[in-house]
Parts: C-alpha cells; structure tokens; sequence
C-alpha cells in the first residue's frame, strides 16, 4: 500500500530532537528518508514553523532555512510542505506587505498549501488578518491547514484551536479548501460536523503521541478508537479524510497500525493516499 503522510515536522532543533527520541526515532532527514522507504511513504507534507525573517508575519519554511534565495525550497524528493502563516505581528492593515512573499513562496513547485497556527498565536481562523491568505489560497488552488485542537505549547490558547472556527472561515471563503488538522481532538464531534460543508477536510495526525504499539493501544484506549470510528462514520464520506502522522510526535509503524484498524480496510486506498493527492493537488506532479 503506498502512503502519504499529510502533515510532518522537521527543524533541527533539542525540541524536535526529545520529541523524536520519545517516538522511538532519530530527528533527521535521512531516518525519515529510511523509514519513508521502509513504510511505502511515497510523500510526507511537513509543516513550515520557522520565520524566514523577523519581519511582522514573515512567512514560514519547513527547517531552518531561512534563505529566501536562490532555491530554498530544494527540499528531499519525498517532501513538499505548507508554507506557514506566521500572525506574529501581522495585522490586517499589514498583511498586504508581507503578502508577495507567500505568492513568491506558492509559485515554488513544492510548496503545496499554507498552514495557520491557531491556538499558538491568539487569533481565531475567521479573523480578518487572515482573510488575504485565503483569497491567495483559493488563487493558487491550495489548501489551508489549520492547526486545530491541544496545543504542545504551555502558551497556547485552545478555544482559538476549536474546530468550529474553521466552519466560519470556510462559509465565508467558499472558494477557498480547509483541512482540520488532528481532527480538532479532543473535538472531534465538532470537526465532523464542520467537514460536511465541500471545502472542508480532515487530517488525523498527532491523535497519539510517543512510541505508540496497536496491541496496547486497543487494550488500553479502546473506547477512543471507537469514538474515533464512530464519528468519522457519522461523517459518512470517507473521502474527507487524510493520513497524517504530525511526525517526530508519533512512530511511524505503530501508527500506521493503529489507523489501519480505525479506519475500515474498504476505505485504506483513499485515507492512505487518494484523498492527500486531491487535497495537494501540486503534490501530483512529483508522484
Ligand atoms: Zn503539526
């Protein structure tokens, strides 16, 4: 079965280091590389978290590059990322001066979408400053990721993480795709409710964190597995739903298990692959 893991984190840093080593693994592109290949992971989507510039809302890379030039963007062949939406110090007013570095950073063939950091930064996903993102979005017929759901940080403000946000944003912005990313946990109710409208999908990484195995997981946690199953169910369109790891947070194998028995065997082709590839429509041309 080839997979595409829609949402991965890599920078080069003692944070992401501890995080990996938790999971079992090694925070480096060549163990991701191996265990890609060891997996049948054809393309893993990682998430830009590092600030190019100290300017109010620089955009935001996949490492710690933070050359703008020449090609930056010369990530592995078994990456593309989102490019990610940095609100700090951005405002409305300002958004518009930071905005030609996005478009330069979407013209890339690699970067396949924007990510926004809800609950981390304090500011709902509806909010205006947003809004020119989304039109750029819709533009370049990309997605927008948004964080939803805990916070790994002590800082984070979760209500600004709820779900339900990304319904006003996606009413408003009919053109423009959002993905939910970690299933709005522990919203997940929520989350499957917002996905009903079209340009709403759903991403299911980070639900677990650490070395997680699938024999203790179903022993322990059952009544979560269910309440997951159930819910996506409820849903009733399995095209909605993306695999995703939020890589170090999680062991690659021991999470693939768990989502093959969440997720019923008629639907593995779409969550695994088909639905990241519609989702990431760029992503086709490196597949
Ligand atoms: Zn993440």
């Amino acid at each position: 079965m080839k997979i595409i893991d829609a949402h991965i984190h890599y920078t080069d840093n003692e944070y992401f280091e501890a995080i990996a080593k938790a999971a079992g693994g090694e925070n480096s592109l060549s163990y991701l590389e191996r265990e890609f290949k060891r997996l049948g992971i054809v393309m893993g989507v990682g998430m830009g978290n590092v600030p190019v510039s100290d300017e109010p809302g620089a955009p935001s890379l996949f490492n710690l590059d933070r050359t703008m030039e020449p090609d930056p963007y010369n990530y592995p062949d078994f990456t593309c990322f989102c490019v990610g939406i940095n609100p700090r110090g951005l405002t409305k007013e300002n958004a518009h001066k930071v905005l030609p570095q996005y478009e330069k950073i979407l013209k890339t063939p690699r970067c396949v979408g924007l990510k926004a950091y809800v609950g981390y930064h304090q500011a709902y996903i509806y909010d205006e400053m947003y809004h020119p993102f989304f039109e750029l979005a819709a533009a370049y017929r990309v997605p927008v990721v948004v964080h939803t759901g805990d916070t790994a940080m002590p800082g984070g403000k979760i209500k600004y993480a709820h779900p339900l946000s990304v319904d006003d944003a996606a009413a408003e912005f009919p053109d423009t795709v959002f993905v939910i990313a970690h299933y709005g946990n522990p919203w997940i109710i929520d989350a499957s409710q917002a996905a009903r409208k079209d340009n709403v999908f759903i991403d299911l990484s980070g639900m677990l964190a650490g070395n997680v195995r699938a024999e203790s997981f179903f022993k322990e946690y059952s009544g979560y597995a269910d309440h997951v199953r159930t819910w996506m169910k409820y849903l009733g369109n399995f095209d909605k739903f993306m695999y995703g790891t939020d890589w170090p947070l999680v062991n690659m194998e021991g999470y693939i298990e768990i989502m093959s028995e969440i997720v019923p065997p008629e639907h593995h082709e779409k969550f695994f692959y088909e639905n990241a590839l519609n989702v990431f429509g760029k992503m086709k041309q490196f597949i």
